[in-house]
């Protein structure tokens, strides 16, 4: 069993929950190449890993081909998300540091994968906020019915 500590942005993490929750239980490789599919699975095998929260880029991002060894260069294109940002790194932050707020949490701070879940589940509150530039009420309920089902996959790991 490794213990390398894992960094992560918080909404990538949100990300890996709710396709827990979703029912996700095997991983296919994406064809970005980011570490999604190794990390969701690593991470039910291991859930009292050390995860050090951060920014993108973070782990999932590292074997990313949008990854330029400093930033995410991904663009979103005009269609998506008119009222959010283009660079898909913007974008990201500013989700992250609304779940940095909601969480009460910093950069640099480190949970186990199941600490961090838990952290979540007590603060996550309502979040279809969060997520308010790029997704309808709609896909932000079942976003949020999948994330309370995957927190609760990890917690009984
Ligand atoms: S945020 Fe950018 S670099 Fe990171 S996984 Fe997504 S597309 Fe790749």
């Amino acid at each position: 069993m490794s213990t390398d500590t894992i960094t992560m942005a918080p909404h990538h993490y949100v990300d890996i929950l709710i396709s827990y929750g979703a029912g996700a239980r095997t991983f296919a490789p994406h064809p970005y190449g980011h570490a999604v599919h190794t990390l969701s699975a690593r991470i039910l095998e291991e859930p009292d890993v050390p995860m050090r929260l951060g920014f993108c880029p973070d782990g999932i991002c590292t074997p990313c081909r949008f990854y330029d060894g400093a930033r995410c260069n991904d663009i979103f294109p005009p269609e998506f998300a008119p009222a959010a940002p283009r660079a898909k790194m913007e974008l990201n932050r500013m989700l992250d540091l609304r779940w940095y707020e909601r969480l009460g949490a910093r950069p640099g701070d480190t949970f186990t994968a199941r600490g961090l879940a838990e952290r979540i589940r007590e603060r996550m509150g309502e979040t279809a906020d969060i997520y308010r530039e790029i997704h309808t009420d709609e896909e932000c309920a079942e976003r949020q019915a999948n994330l309370v089902r995957g927190i609760a996959v990890v917690m009984e790991r």
